[in-house]
């Protein structure tokens, strides 16, 4: 039925053929305050050094060599954004604001709560205090260097970054064109009620919030019934995107047509079982620059698919890796496992840094996800992991 039989493949082989699937995103120029949760397709350097001169650090004195119970006589004030200039002299102070530059001869700022008035010209230090309090110019950053590298993924602080440097336009990685297409004739969309032999569609809606959470807008092909002229239909639309994501339809049942069809559709079938519980049945294909990614239906397995190969993918094709590629933690509790061929990925919980499973049924347990932080991988082999035993990890 479904054409050539695909040799199972282990799931790191399988990350690899999806990492180098798409064809790269090429970069695109968008302002700044956009780009949260997209990938710079720049480096990001500093336009000039930080602090860019010597500032006071916080409201106070600015002198030389204070020793407590010296008096000192003020002769002017400096208030951040001023740049008036005074030559200071031993014995002399300016009274000076948070973030104003620090004139060229005082080596320390005395807080204002370490000193006492006792006229409008003149001031005793009660303390010197520990440190000089000036930010010398260029001792966070120098200029030219660099802050951000081509890759990053843009959160809210590399955002406060860009505005502090002018980076007002930035290149970053064009997002793929992605479409969901879900398959299967017992499906009904959310707003319907299932007869009893049908059930609702969850995958689609789930699979375009996780793309909706890395900044993509899928569109959405609606249910596609189980049958070869529906199928070969949609199959057709693929050619307009950088991705295909199919659920269901990809295994091995009388009515798993996708698989068969892709190929009519002379896409390249990469892999088409991967050694991994849940989601054996997941396939990758390609023709030209369009990819499809075909999913199993169960709920849980699409999912994890999803996150353990789909979004890897995704962001290897803007340039850059998941960021909790490298992720081990330690299990918080033993976990019981059975003895599998293949390795398992199961929900867990994220608890002080250690790993605790969730009570979970099957690969069609949906409701488990709901208290998951993620899913953790417990090797073939094993028949239980003990406390403080190192996992592989993905938070979702
Ligand atoms: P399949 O991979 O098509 O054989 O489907 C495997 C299981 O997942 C079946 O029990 C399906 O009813 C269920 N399933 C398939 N697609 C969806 C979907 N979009 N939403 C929820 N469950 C689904
Ligand atoms: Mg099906």
């Amino acid at each position: 039925m479904n054409g050539k039989i695909y040799q199972m493949i282990s799931l790191q082989a399988a990350y690899k053929h999806c990492l180098a699937a798409m064809k790269p995103m090429s970069a695109e120029k968008i302002r700044f305050d956009s780009s949260l949760g997209r990938v710079l397709a720049q480096d990001i350097r500093a336009k000039r050094d930080m602090p860019p001169f010597n500032k006071a650090a916080v409201d106070g004195y600015a002198c030389i060599a204070p020793v407590a119970g010296q008096k000192l006589s003020v002769i002017g004030q400096i208030a951040a954004g001023s740049h008036k200039h005074f030559d200071i002299e031993a014995g002399e102070a300016v009274s000076i604001m948070t973030g104003a530059p620090v004139p060229k001869d005082a080596d320390w700022v005395v807080m204002k709560e370490d000193i006492e008035q006792i006229s409008e010209k003149e001031i005793v230090i009660n303390r010197p205090g520990r440190k000089s309090n000036i930010a010398i110019q260029g001792e966070d950053y120098k200029n030219e260097e660099k802050l951000l590298p081509a890759g990053a993924i843009i959160r809210p602080q590399h955002i406060g970054l860009m505005a502090a440097e002018g980076y007002v336009e930035i290149q970053v990685s064009k997002l793929p064109r992605v479409q969901i297409v879900t398959t299967g004739s017992e499906l009904v969309e959310p707003d319907k009620t299932p007869k009893a032999s049908q059930i609702r569609n969850s995958n689609a809606w789930q699979l375009k919030a996780q793309l909706q959470a890395i900044g993509i807008q899928a569109d959405y092909s609606g249910i596609v019934a189980d049958d070869k002229a529906s199928l070969k239909k949609v199959m057709q639309s693929c050619s307009n995107y950088d991705l295909s994501i199919f659920t269901g339809g990809v295994s091995m049942g009388d009515f798993d047509f996708v698989p068969k069809l892709i190929q009519d559709a002379a896409y390249e079938i990469i892999f088409h079982k991967i050694s991994v519980k849940p989601g054996k049945p997941t396939l990758l294909a390609k023709k030209g620059n369009s990819v499809i990614l075909g999913l199993p239906g169960n709920p849980i397995s699409g999912f994890i698919q999803f996150i353990l190969l789909g979004k890897p993918m995704i962001y290897a094709a803007c340039g850059t890796k998941i960021p909790d590629e490298n992720l081990r933690l330690p299990a918080g509790e033993r976990i019981a496992s059975k003895k599998s061929d293949r390795d398992s990925w199961i929900p867990v919980k994220f608890i002080k840094n250690e790993l605790f499973p969730v009570k979970y049924n099957g690969s069609g347990h949906l409701a488990a996800l709901s208290e998951t932080d993620g899913f953790a991988c417990v090797p073939a082999e094993k028949i239980s992991i003990e406390k403080g035993e190192y996992l592989h990890a993905r938070s979702i």
